[in-house]
This record gives C-alpha cells, structure tokens and sequence, in this order.
C-alpha cells in the first residue's frame, strides 16, 4: 500500500507532461523532438533527449554531482542539484535547479529558451522551435601549438650562455605547424609566431576560445647538473586534490542558496575559480594517452635519454577544456644536447615524432565518431 502511494506521489510530482520543443536543422536533415515535462510547476527536459538530437558528448560524475555536455565543441559543465552552468570562465543561472529524477537528469527548460543562444550565437529559439546548425563531428579538428616563454622570458639558457628556450620551441613549432596543417585535414593555431612575451592564462584562454581539441606546450629543460639530458612528457595531476573540490564547490553551493545576499556573491566567485580549476580534469585519461603515446614515438626516434611521463601541476594546462600536454625536447644546459636542439635537422626529426603522435591520435578520435 505504502509503494502504491508512494507511486502515485511520483506520477504526481514528475508526471505531467510540458509542450515540446522541436528542434529543426537550418539543412535538409530532418527536425527533433525533446520532449519536456512538468516538476513542481517547472517545465523541464532530459539531458540526454537534447545529447542524441545535438550528437553532443556527454558524461556524468555522480560523486562530484557534476554533468558535462560538449555541445557543438564547447563543453558546458552543470551542477547538479543547483542552479548553476558553466561554460568556460562564465558562470550561467538558471532560475530553477537541475535535478536528477533516476536515470534522467532534468534541466529546465530556459537554459534551451534563454542560455544556448547566449552561448551559441548560432542557435535560435523562436515560437517554441529551436533553429540550430547541423551537429558537428566531434574529432581532433582544431590544435594549439604552444611554444613556451618569449619575449622577455628566455626560458631555459643554454649551456653556452648564447641561446634560449623561447627560440628554439618557436622554431619547432613553427614547423610543426607547417607540417600538421599540410599533412593532416586540421587547422592549426600557434599562441605566438614572434618573439613576444604571452602571459599563461592568454595561452590557455585562446585555446579555450579557439575550441581546440588538442594543446602541445612545447619546452626545452635545463638543470643544475650540466650532464642530465633527455626527453621527458608531462600532462596535468589534479587526481589528488580532485575529490577535495568538487567537495568544496558542493559546500559553496550550500551556502549560496542558504544565505543569500552580498555573501552570495562572493561565494559565487569561489565557485568560478573552483569550477575553472576542474577544466582540465575531464581530459585527464587522453592526456594520459597522448603523453605516453608521444614519449613513446620521441624516444625511439630522437635515441635519447628516456626521462618518462610525468604529472605536474602545471599553471598552463590547468585552465584549457581539451587534452593537453606539455614536452620537455631536450636540456639546454647540456653542451651535447644544446647543440643538437639548434640543428634543424635534430628539429625537424622532433617534429616528425610529435606528428606521427597527433596523426594516430587524431585517427583514433575521429573514429570514434
Ligand atoms: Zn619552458
């Protein structure tokens, strides 16, 4: 008796359906429908209805109550039981909370009425139909090269006290550029083509903004004892820390709709640098595989000292929303290893590693589609 009022208690909070929306596509493919319905007077949708018909990639953290949607290459980040999205460094409210009702997580239904056209210029919402793009494949499409320091950061100062780190990672990326944008179908973008000094939130910020699907910060090391050498490949470690804030952003949420006000605020802040702090961490496992995958290439060709795959907590991958690496080449302190990174052939042979690395990589991605 108690399940048969306790069933009916659902039917009656979740039960009534809403008007539903269509989605019609500005080519010839044929419309979708997401269906919406009523909780507490609030007109919702499921996620996934809005995920099959956009061909978005979604995941869900359970533990850290956070739903992630990449819609047309850009990832939105929602917190469950609450108010709040994310895209990029933008905190977005919605006037009711994201709740999820067993296997379906329920948005409601102004985020598609008010919040996608503020994210996606290109996506129209009028008289209860949405006019948007066909989707998207989501491969390696896009990729930023990132050489390290500049201007007037040298980086690392070679062992005969003549050369520089910045010179040398431009130099590579350069024709790494070259190569990945002839060979392969991406566009590819450098964070500086010059001598100049970008801070590194400008780097992580223009990929972000470019929406690129892969970032390669290329370094050269240098080290007190001239005689360590070799190559070494890092990505990200949040793994530690991870579960301590998604607990904090949690405990911010709280407080934000209990008190309310000018506290509020401030806490809302918080909860932006704590959210901007998780970017990277939903790329974590590629990154990972694209580090050992690239060390694995680099030293069987360059025949050099296997310095292995790292995680640091590296300021200029933190805040990117795609997998990122960051390459040591080679020590600049190291008279034999200097040498050999100012050599354009040595160059050119590191770039052909890192190609190869992106081509499989990027073949493995888009084959997934
Ligand atoms: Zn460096």
């Amino acid at each position: 008796m108690k399940k048969i009022i306790f069933l009916s208690l659902l039917v009656c909070i979740f039960g009534f359906l809403g008007a539903d929306v269509e989605i019609k596509f500005n080519e010839n493919l044929a419309s979708e429908i997401i269906k919406t319905e009523f909780v507490d007077n609030v007109e919702y949708f499921n996620i996934f209805e809005l995920n099959k018909a956009l061909k978005s990639k979604i995941s869900v953290k359970i533990l850290e109550r956070k739903l992630f949607l990449e819609i047309y290459q850009k990832q939105l980040i929602f917190l469950l039981d609450s108010n709040y999205l994310k895209h990029q460094n933008k905190i977005y409210n919605l006037p009711d909370k994201i709740i999820q009702n067993e296997n379906k997580y329920l948005i409601p239904l102004q985020f598609i009425k008010k919040i996608m056209p503020l994210i996606y210029p290109e996506i129209i919402f009028k008289n209860g139909i949405i006019i948007a793009n066909p989707p998207v494949n989501f491969g390696i499409n896009t990729i930023v090269i990132d050489p390290g320091h500049g201007g007037k950061d040298p980086g690392a100062i070679g062992f005969s006290k003549k050369h520089f780190e910045k010179d040398i990672v431009l130099s590579v990326a350069k024709i790494l550029q070259k190569k990945l944008m002839k060979e392969l179908d991406v566009k590819v973008l450098i964070t500086r083509d010059k001598d100049e000094y970008v801070t590194l939130q400008e780097r992580t910020d223009f990929a972000n903004k470019e929406n690129a699907d892969l970032f390669i910060s290329l370094h050269c090391n240098a080290h007190p004892n001239k005689n360590a050498s070799g190559i070494e490949t890092f990505y990200l470690s949040t793994a530690k820390t991870d579960e301590a804030r998604a607990v904090e952003a949690l405990e911010n949420e709280v407080v934000y709709k209990y008190e309310g006000g000018e506290e509020a605020m401030q806490k809302y802040d918080e909860l932006a640098f704590i959210l901007a702090d998780m970017a990277q961490v939903e790329h974590l496992n590629e990154s990972s595989e694209i580090s050992y995958l690239l060390q694995k290439k680099l030293i069987a060709k360059m025949q050099c000292v296997d310095r292995g795959v790292k995680q640091a907590n590296f300021y200029v991958l933190r805040g990117a929303f795609m997998p990122s690496i960051l390459v040591e080449l080679g020590f600049m302190s190291n008279k034999i290893e200097e040498q050999k990174l100012l050599k354009t052939a040595y160059q050119i042979k590191l770039v052909n590693a890192i190609f190869d690395t992106v081509k499989e990589f990027k073949q493995k991605y888009d084959n997934l589609q």
